[in-house]
């Protein structure tokens, strides 16, 4: 059967597309192998009426509210391949089979590489985190560490001198903050640590001290890191949408990719700030998309 969509990602930003093309009466598969980068958290904040929810739970809820529509069947698998052929695309799944759908949409967020710092995966999602937009608040007046270098160690510190004075910077051994910044950074309180990381410090998840290269060690209560990030999967050679320098995929304010028939929303796009309500609201735009571009083929069609 050819299917009107395949959604290939279903955290926010594919769970809300194919909400919308659920109620939009278009038969979608939603395939999701469930490895999204926040399963390191138990709580997700910032998303009104969901304030504080297990991203588990989430999930759960936005499969439950999909499966009314009955044009949408879920996947709970992963995509292999997807290749454009003869106007269709053919969808290979990770157990062999094979969907055909008209359009396609990419909701696959992408995956992060912590810096090498012994320890700090046991961490990430308990104390440390990456946006303090959404655990800023759970963080609040605390004495906080960012660990990041060069530009983003500047940016990071001012964006979370918001939550609380008392603020260290660690860079980590590289020392790319020129003296202005550094001034400027000290003139509001924020000090800036150049020493290389040994380990991180705590039970449980709860950071308590960061261990440093000439053995001293820094009491702090949690913070911030900044992370390398990746497609979680990439479909680019087989269907040549375009990239931003930062490696996310480039759309159109309709979630277009330059590839025809191909849409992206969510993490996947990385540009700009990353949370479940802005992903879950790109994901109802591509599929309005989907939907907009489907209409006008039926009726020039008919033409
Ligand atoms: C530690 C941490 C804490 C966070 N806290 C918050 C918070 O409090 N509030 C907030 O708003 N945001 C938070 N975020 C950010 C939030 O998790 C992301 O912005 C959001 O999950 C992006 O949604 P998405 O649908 O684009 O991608 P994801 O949620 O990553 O979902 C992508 C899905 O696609 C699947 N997938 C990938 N490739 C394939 C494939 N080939 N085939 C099938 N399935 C595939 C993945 O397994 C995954 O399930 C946090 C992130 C982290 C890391």
């Amino acid at each position: 059967m050819l299917l009107d969509c395949a959604v290939i990602g279903g955290g926010p930003a594919g769970l809300n597309a194919a909400l919308v093309l659920g109620r939009s009466r278009r038969k979608t598969v939603l395939f999701d192998d469930n490895k999204p980068r926040n399963a390191v958290t138990s709580e997700s904040h910032g998303f009104i009426t969901r304030d504080g929810i297990d991203p588990q739970e989430f999930k759960r809820i936005g499969q439950e509210e999909i499966r009314r529509y009955p044009d949408v069947s879920i996947e709970k698998q992963r995509v292999q391949r997807i290749v454009k052929e003869n106007g269709q695309f053919k969808v290979e799944a990770e157990d062999g089979s094979l969907f055909y759908a008209k359009k396609v949409i990419l909701a696959t967020g992408f995956k992060e590489t912590l810096p090498a710092i012994p320890r700090v995966k046991e961490f990430y999602g308990k104390s440390l985190f990456g946006c303090p937009f959404c655990d800023g608040w759970e963080l609040r007046d605390r004495a906080l560490a960012v660990i990041a270098d060069g530009q983003k160690a500047v940016h990071m510190a001012k964006l979370v001198s918001n939550w609380t004075s008392d603020l260290l910077v660690f860079t980590n051994g590289s020392q790319v903050i020129s003296q202005d910044e550094k001034e400027l950074l000290h003139s509001k309180g924020i000090i800036i640590n150049e020493k290389k990381i040994i380990s991180l410090i705590g039970d449980e998840g709860m950071l308590e001290k960061i261990q440093l290269e000439d053995g001293t060690e820094v009491l702090c209560e949690g913070g911030f890191i900044a992370s390398d990030w990746e497609q979680s999967a990439s479909f680019q050679s087989e269907l040549g949408y375009q990239v931003n320098d930062q490696g996310g995929i480039e759309t159109d304010s309709w979630q277009r990719t330059k590839s025809s028939g191909v849409f992206a929303c969510g993490d996947t796009r990385i540009a700009g700030p990353s949370q479940l309500i802005l992903a879950a609201s790109e994901g109802s735009m591509a599929a309005i998309a989907v939907n907009a571009e489907l209409i006008e083929e039926k009726f020039n069609l008919q033409a």
